[in-house]
């Protein structure tokens, strides 16, 4: 993995160019304002785009010393985001759906790598790809499926101003692309965990 940009430098980028902004409407004396710029920083640097900071989490899987032919759910998975054409937050949930061999995934691995890949500014849709088919190539899974179901500030905050809008992406990898039984029981599971 290689290393990302460093943290600290972009900190201090987006503190100088937030009070910058701040400065051209006239608000960077405003009252309450002086620490906006650093809390900005911190929150797209440490919350909201921190994927870009970290490297890629491990994946391990657990050899179950038996042959397996299991499908099983992961979810809801809470992920945070912002769009990367406006910059507006993002905030949902994905699912995981895993058709497994002789070996399973640690099971928080999930959620870390859903966090991670979606800790950046994104566009939904892409993000659902890269999220099934990092799980696909770093797992020994037969099917990978993944759902997000999100919320974009940029549609309910501006535009066409629609607030109760979800978006939802799926990307269905392997035998629940190809096996139309393994998807239906994929389907149980994840109707079961209230998708
Ligand atoms: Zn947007």
């Amino acid at each position: 993995m290689t290393e990302g940009p460093d943290a600290d430098a972009a900190r201090q980028a987006i503190e100088v160019a937030t009070r910058l902004s701040l400065r051209a409407v006239g608000l960077d004396d405003a009252p309450g304002m002086d620490e906006t710029p650093a809390r900005v920083a911190r929150m797209l640097v440490d919350d909201l785009w921190a994927g870009i900071f970290t490297p890629e989490p491990e994946v391990c899987e657990f050899d179950m010393g038996t042959d397996l032919d299991q499908v099983y759910a992961v979810g809801p998975i809470t992920i945070r985001s912002t769009c990367e054409h406006h910059l507006a937050a993002i905030y949902g949930t994905a699912y995981i759906g895993v058709h497994c061999e002789n070996t399973v995934l640690g099971l928080s691995k999930f959620a870390r790598l859903a966090q991670w890949v979606f800790a950046r500014p994104i566009v939904q849709e892409r993000a659902t790809h890269e999220l099934a088919h990092l799980l696909y190539n770093r797992s020994k899974a037969r099917g990978i499926g993944v759902v997000v179901r999100a919320t974009h500030d940029c549609m309910k905050m501006r535009g066409v101003r629609e607030p109760a809008s979800t978006m939802v992406t799926s990307e269905m990898l392997g035998t629940f692309r190809s096996n139309g039984e393994a998807r239906a029981e994929l389907m149980k599971l994840w109707n079961a965990q209230g998708l």
